[in-house]
């Protein structure tokens, strides 16, 4: 049987069905399958393995995914796929949900259908909402082990940067606050149906348990630090929303060993932590 990835045959499913693209729900679908195998290598995904799939479209990647994994849950927005679906996704081991992602209660839907069990999220983003997918998945303290995604290149960068690197910035703290988020490859726009204008990277993000410490502060600190990218930390903490004093400010800085004159972009995650915390002491 063919698979769903061979152009020819995704656009004799698609035709039968009489689907259209929409464009503003991300509707690029993959059509190589050394791409799908790719990214699923990269999730190390085994039969042990219960998976979240986000977007599942026609069913290309999830295919992939219920080969290898013990479970597959696809969340998928568009209604307009449920025909197709029972075609393409009659899989013993896939269970597809309609609805939108960032409205989902993803404990409730996993405990259902994992238990107590771990899973891992693989996925070909759709990139008007990669950024909030993602931090969903973060912050959404359930039983996740890493997240596997496509995404558009720009922000691949910009989730897997170091400091230094001119695409590092508050979202790169934060990724790398929860996650060791590693760039893994890119892919061209020729892979998928249709072409999108932009290119794609798969990113492995491997979830980090952390002591628990006031993050709503420490990402209130980030993002002032990146208020002004291009002022000292000292002029861009001072010009920001965080209500400390100048002094205070320097205080901070100096009992965290951070040279006043120092660049945000220039901060590591464990110099922001520190920073974050000696701010208590000087308010
Ligand atoms: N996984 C398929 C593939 O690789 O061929 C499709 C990927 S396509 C880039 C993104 C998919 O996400 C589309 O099927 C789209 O309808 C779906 N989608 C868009 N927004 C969504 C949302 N908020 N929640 C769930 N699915 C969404």
């Amino acid at each position: 049987m063919d698979r769903l990835y061979k152009p020819s045959k995704l656009s004799e499913i698609l035709s039968k069905y009489g689907f259209r693209f929409t464009k503003s729900l991300g509707q690029n679908f993959l059509i190589d399958g050394n791409i799908v195998r790719k990214i699923v290598d990269v999730a190390e995904i085994s039969e042990e393995d219960n998976v979240v799939e986000i977007g599942p479209g026609v069913g290309t990647l999830t295919e992939e995914l219920a080969l290898r994994a013990k479970k597959v849950v696809a969340v998928e927005i568009d209604e307009k796929l449920r025909e197709l679906h029972k075609e393409t996704l009659n899989i013993e081991n896939v269970k597809v949900i309609y609805g939108d992602f960032l409205d989902l209660d993803l404990k409730k839907l996993t405990k259902e259908e994992f238990g107590d069990e771990d899973f891992k999220v693989v996925a070909n983003l759709p990139y008007y909402v990669t950024t909030p997918i993602i931090e969903k998945l973060i912050l959404a303290k359930v039983n996740l082990i890493s997240i596997t995604v496509m995404v558009q290149r720009e922000v691949a960068k910009r989730l897997s940067a170091e400091p230094g690197s001119k695409d590092y910035g508050s979202l790169s703290v934060f990724i790398n606050y929860y996650t060791d988020c590693k760039y893994k490859f890119q892919v061209p726009s020729s892979v998928f149906m249709p072409k999108p204008n932009v290119d794609s990277a798969v990113v492995n993000l491997k979830m980090i348990n952390r002591e628990e410490i006031d993050t709503e502060f420490l990402f209130k600190v980030v993002r002032a630090s990146f208020n002004t990218r291009r002022k000292t930390i000292l002029n861009s903490l001072s010009n920001s929303k965080l209500n400390y004093t100048k002094e205070e400010i320097k205080r901070a800085l100096e009992l965290s060993g951070i040279d006043e004159r120092r660049r945000a972009e220039t901060l590591k995650l464990e110099e922001f932590i520190i920073l974050s915390v000696n701010f208590k002491s000087v308010g």
